[in-house]
């Protein structure tokens, strides 16, 4: 692991004007490092660097910009075991989820590499003769970035990737949970040959560094993933400034269990999606909505298997479920317990912090029964391995609680009907709908977004990508008679 600590700005590293401890959430008497954080004037030359270097990038051509892009995807995947470790140590998933994380962050890059190749525009006849109509996708110009810490890298790689794919420059905030993944992923990026100032990362707390950049005249487009309250307040920036935006935030997400489902699978889908990434995942599924005719089987099941995960240390042989990220996280998760019960919701294992050999932030997998989906467990985004059941007389009754929500990013269905699977592919109000998977796990080369309050402009990921990271410009040519 590097022992390096700053911040990158206009191809330089340098120290901060403050300092932050990053911890282990697996131990907390490991210190990861001690990592700077820039002030107003550091972001500043962030952003001016930037405006710089973007049109030297943008006319370096296609070629140049895939060759970059494709010698650090690759770097990435050759290192997805090495720095998949410094994501377990310092967020607290499991070694192998962290490189698992790594190795598809590497082919965000690859993939918009060939996407840097493929931006073709359009051509049309003019109503108007003599007249020939081009449309082009130029780049925006600078893209701020301001990344969550439960996918440290995969999530700003897959917003890095395509802005600099078309010939846009970049000011990326990572979430200050997570610095030493953020200098991993930039340590790729600096090595390239690339024009000073055309990438910069800056580390520094949301409340300051975040939203000075979100509220800058001189950026031109924001990417952001994180919570929904933080997200308002980017947008209200955005907006006063006429700034591009593009937000994922959070979800309830619902997973149907159907009375002609495949029990087992139907399990392990939804264990896997509540628990996996310790619940901290934006895809994770939240509410599982169960027919009464399978309810009790289902739930004597899913409580076994939640009970059966090995809860430790992300980087100790064997570990499932790693510990919640932070200490103020768990005591969230905590108060959630106290709220559910409160509201009359069942507790049916977990609800409690776990010892284990070191000082962590360890959690038991929480199930929750006879919910309803009034209550605030299923209403606010937990990120928590919390889940909560409800029963259910029906697939029409199921589909109206899924829908019943302010959120849309993911939702699945487990049942061998083609009817209501095709139903529920059609009428589910969600960004991404899963049927006989889990609700979280998606491809990288096809959109990824949600709707209602769990996103905000245009999607991410895939062809569709390149609607938030370009300007289209229509030209119109009158080439006139030859002499
Ligand atoms: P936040 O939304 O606070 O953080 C996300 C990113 O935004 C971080 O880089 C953060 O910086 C930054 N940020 C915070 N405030 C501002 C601001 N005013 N202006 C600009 N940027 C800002 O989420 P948290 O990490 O605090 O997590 C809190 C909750 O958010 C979780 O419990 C979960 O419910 C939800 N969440 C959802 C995610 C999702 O993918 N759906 C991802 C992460 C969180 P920094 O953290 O360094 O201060």
């Amino acid at each position: 692991m590097t022992e390096r600590t700053g911040i990158y700005i206009d191809g330089t590293w340098s120290n901060g004007a403050g300092q932050i401890e990053n911890r282990n959430p697996s131990d907390t008497s490991d210190l990861i490092g001690v990592y700077a954080q820039a002030d107003a004037a550091q972001l500043d030359a962030a952003i001016a660097a930037a405006r710089r270097a973007q049109p030297g990038w943008w006319a370096a051509g296609v070629q140049k910009r895939h060759d970059v892009l494709m010698a650090i995807g690759t770097e990435m995947m050759a290192r997805a075991e090495e720095i998949g470790r410094i994501i377990a140590r310092e967020e607290g998933k499991p070694a192998a989820e962290g490189k698992g994380e790594v190795y598809r962050a590497g082919q965000f890059f690859t993939y918009f590499a060939a996407e840097a190749l493929r931006n073709q525009g359009d051509l049309a006849e003019s109503v108007r003769p003599g007249i020939e109509i081009d449309v082009r996708r130029e780049p925006v110009g600078v893209v701020a970035i301001v990344s969550p810490w439960n996918f440290p890298i995969a999530t700003p790689a897959w917003k890095i990737a395509p802005a600099l794919a078309f010939g846009n420059a970049v000011v990326w905030k990572p979430a200050n949970l997570t610095p030493a993944s953020a200098v991993a992923l930039t340590e790729i990026i600096a090595k390239q040959d690339i024009p000073a100032g055309l990438f910069n990362m800056v580390l520094g707390s949301g409340r300051a560094v975040g939203q000075r950049l979100v509220e800058s005249r001189d950026v031109d487009a924001i990417s952001f993933t994180g919570s929904v309250p933080v997200g308002r307040g980017i947008a209200a920036a955005a907006i006063a400034n006429m700034t591009k935006i593009q937000m994922e935030m959070g979800s309830k997400n619902p997973l149907l269990v159907m009375d002609d489902c495949d029990l087992d699978l139907a399990v392990a889908h939804a264990a896997n999606s509540a628990f996996g990434g310790t619940g901290q995942k934006c895809t994770a599924a939240s509410r599982l909505i169960v027919h009464s005719a399978v309810h009790d089987a289902f739930v004597e099941k899913l409580v076994k298997a939640a009970q059966a995960f090995k809860v430790g240390h992300a980087l100790e042989e064997g570990t499932q479920i790693g510990p919640v990220v932070s200490e103020s996280q768990l005591a969230q998760n905590l108060d959630y317990i106290g709220i559910g019960r409160a509201e009359g919701a069942e507790l049916l294992c977990g609800g409690t912090r776990l010892d284990r050999a070191t000082d962590g932030y360890f959690m038991a997998p929480t199930v929750f029964a006879n919910t309803r989906n009034d209550m605030r467990m299923n209403r606010e985004e937990m990120f928590a391995p919390i889940t909560c059941v409800q029963k259910v007389d029906s697939y029409a009754e199921a589909l109206a609680r899924a829908n019943d929500s302010e959120f849309g990013l993911t939702a699945g269905i487990m049942t061998r009907s083609l009817s209501r699977a095709s139903h529920f592919r059609a009428n589910m109000r969600a960004g991404c709908v899963m049927v006989n998977l889990p609700t979280a796990g998606t491809d990288y080369h096809v959109p990824f977004g949600g709707r209602g309050a769990s996103s905000y402009g245009p999607r991410e990921q895939g062809r569709y990508a390149a609607e938030f990271y370009t300007a289209v410009k229509t030209a119109y040519v009158a080439a006139g008679a030859p002499e």
